[in-house]
């Protein structure tokens, strides 16, 4: 009997002609896999038939789980179930401020190390288990040996979170073709890099609310790169704050205040299911507590509203740091499982004033552009033009006076080389340190420094005289080596910068111990920090001062300086820094003529004999 080769349309005859590729989206809740079959992209499903991976670890010394498995163990045994795990990627312990239950083992330099049933794990592990259980997944659904991947990650994911995630596909055994920004993959599985025939510039807007983190980015196509133009986004503000604000209300309705930790979760679970039924249902009923309690699409937005404000109060911010007005967008592009929620959906189109993109589901349209991505590297569309990825941040060195010199600009298309020249700026300098940096700012203590070498034998010249060239050189993946060399000498030095809290790269880590400070998507965090801080402590020094000076006022007086105290820790809960601004400068209009009366008051003491140490009983700052 002769067999018979039997392809697909759109593949090739020959099974070795044809490469599979795969795209991943290493999510924080969830994680998926998406491959191109015949031309089109799908997303692959595992045995049970569920596309998406709870991006959770379980680790138990009886059977390590994952995903929908391992979420069961969230209740009774928390400290070995490992979730959102992206949270800690190419963090130091310094860096991670957020709230979570693990016990973390190191110091606060260190990259943080999980401590588990089956022994220690870094974030870059876990994420290797998640992105092992994906890969054996496509490798059983597409019967090929998988030759290449393409991972994505947040578009304001800076080297050491990249290379952090690098690691973690490398240990899982996965030949990584490319790191792609998520915004930017979501950008092609629209073929947004395709359809602007025009030669004109087109901007587009990325919506992403995922489970517990909200991004939005602009992206300019232009001569075939996608150009992120902005980001902006909330750390802790996704469909669990949906969740917890629809429970709030069930207690509400059920007029229960405290609950136990138990009862909380079947609230929350019931919370959850139904937002994500009102989504195909116009209106659900709710079981809990022995009650049923009814919920139909209108109540829901009513309830969402506040969270839903904050996400279009970060697109116009966004817009405005891009500069640009609502008619420039061409599209708006939803992401992420929040947006099936017709609620989201609706205040995204009365924002924008057009109807959103959302044809494709908004929680695979990640991977699904990933694995267009990872189709075309791999070498199976040599009819297109092959997309380019930009640098996410600015790249420079150190020099003197404590100034960042920039060699590559952010937004610059990769791969890239760069090279300048420096100089010595001593006699007989022999040696020079290349301090390499990242980030927007121009003072080194602002950015992120991602290590540094010296250059030894310099021979002794008059400053000035020495040409130290350096190069600068970023990969496809956005990974950076930076290179030095005397050129009348021939002396060379390099690094490759791997600002991971790397595997077993001890000489790298040792090249990072510096700064970690604040890179570009901290800065609306750290600024907001700061604001709630100084509002604190206002707060604190207005409570003592009327302890100690109340009679000075008015009762009226009294009441409007109360108010604006209220107002402020109101506006606090809120996180906005433009109304915490607001209301520590209402509080400061009342506060300082307060400040004066008893300025006066002291004064008066003053004259008749007090000590001037006296002065400084609590001040109002
Ligand atoms: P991430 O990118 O953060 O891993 P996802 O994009 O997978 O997250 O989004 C997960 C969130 O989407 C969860 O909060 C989940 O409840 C929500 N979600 C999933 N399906 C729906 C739906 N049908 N309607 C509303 N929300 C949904
Ligand atoms: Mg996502």
């Amino acid at each position: 009997m002769a067999l018979l080769q039997i392809a697909e349309p759109g593949q090739s005859s020959d099974p070795h002609q044809h490469r599979v590729a795969i795209g991943i989206d290493l999510g924080t809740t969830h994680s998926l896999v998406a491959t191109v079959r015949s031309g089109q992209a799908q997303v692959l499903p595992d045995q049970h038939g569920h596309v998406l991976l709870p991006s959770v670890v379980h680790y138990s010394n009886e059977a390590t789980s994952y995903g929908y498995e391992a979420q069961d163990f969230l209740v009774n045994d928390p400290t070995n179930t490992i979730t959102s795990v992206k949270r800690f990627m190419g963090r130091s312990q310094a860096d991670i401020k957020f709230q979570h239950p693990y016990q973390l083992l190191g110091t606060a330099q260190d990259m943080p190390t999980f401590q588990t049933a089956v022994g220690q794990k870094t974030p870059v592990e876990i994420s290797a288990d998640l992105l092992t259980q994906l890969k054996h997944r496509a490798e059983q659904s597409v019967a090929h040996l998988i030759q290449g991947a393409v991972i994505t990650v947040p578009a304001y994911f800076d080297e050491a979170q990249r290379q952090a995630t690098r690691d973690a596909a490398q240990l899982a055994g996965l030949n990584v073709l490319r790191l792609l920004n998520e915004p930017t993959a979501a950008a092609v599985a629209y073929g947004l890099d395709h359809t602007s025939q025009l030669e004109i510039d087109q901007n587009y807007v990325i919506y992403d609310l995922g489970g517990g983190t909200f991004d939005v980015s602009i992206l300019r196509f232009s001569q075939g790169v996608f150009e992120v133009l902005a980001t902006g986004g909330h750390t802790a503000l996704g469909g669990d704050d949906l969740d917890r604000l629809i429970v709030k209300w069930l207690k509400q309705q059920l007029a229960i205040d405290n609950v136990d930790n138990e009862t909380y979760a079947h609230l929350v679970i019931a919370a959850k299911k139904a937002k994500e039924d009102l989504s195909t249902q116009k209106h659900v009923s709710i079981q809990v507590e022995q009650q049923k309690i009814e919920l139909d699409r209108a109540t829901f937005e009513k309830i969402i509203q506040p969270a839903l404000d904050r996400t279009l109060h970060v697109c116009k911010r966004v817009l405005r740091d891009a500069k640009l007005e609502l008619t420039d967008i061409k599209h708006v592009v939803l992401v992420g499982g929040s947006t099936r929620s017709y609620a989201v959906q609706d205040a995204v189109e009365q924002l924008f004033k057009q109807t959103p993109l959302c044809s494709i589901n908004p929680d695979e349209v990640v991977a699904i552009g990933a694995a267009m991505t990872a189709d075309q590297l791999i070498g199976n569309r040599t009819d297109q033009a092959l997309l380019l990825d930009v640098t996410p941040l600015s790249l420079g060195l150190e020099t003197m006076g404590g100034l960042v010199e920039r060699l590559i600009p952010r937004n610059t298309a990769i791969p890239i080389a760069r090279k300048q020249e420096f100089t010595t700026y001593q006699d007989g300098q022999t040696a020079m340190l290349i301090h390499v940096l990242q980030g927007e700012r121009d003072l080194v203590e602002h950015c992120r420094s991602l290590g540094q070498f010296v250059l030894h034998g310099i021979p002794p010249m008059t400053a000035g005289q020495a040409r130290i060239e350096v190069t600068f050189q970023v990969d496809a993946d956005g990974l950076l080596a930076v290179s030095a060399q005397e050129t009348t000498s021939g002396t060379q030095a390099n690094i490759d910068i791997k600002p991971s809290y790397g595997l077993s790269d001890t000489d790298m880590e040792r090249l990072l111990l510096d700064g970690y400070k604040y890179a570009e998507e901290d800065k609306h965090l750290r600024h907001l920090h700061e604001t709630k801080m100084e509002a604190e402590r206002e707060l604190e020094a207005l409570t003592q001062a009327i302890k100690a000076d109340a009679t000075l006022l008015t009762p009226e007086q009294l009441t409007k300086l109360q108010q604006a105290q209220q107002q402020l820790v109101t506006t606090l809960q809120s996180d906005q820094i433009d109304d915490i601004e607001r209301s520590i400068k209402q509080l400061k209009h009342y506060s300082d003529q307060f400040a004066a009366l008893r300025m006066n008051r002291h004064i008066d003491h003053a004259l008749k004999g007090t000590k001037l140490d006296d002065w400084s009983t609590p001040s109002t700052k």
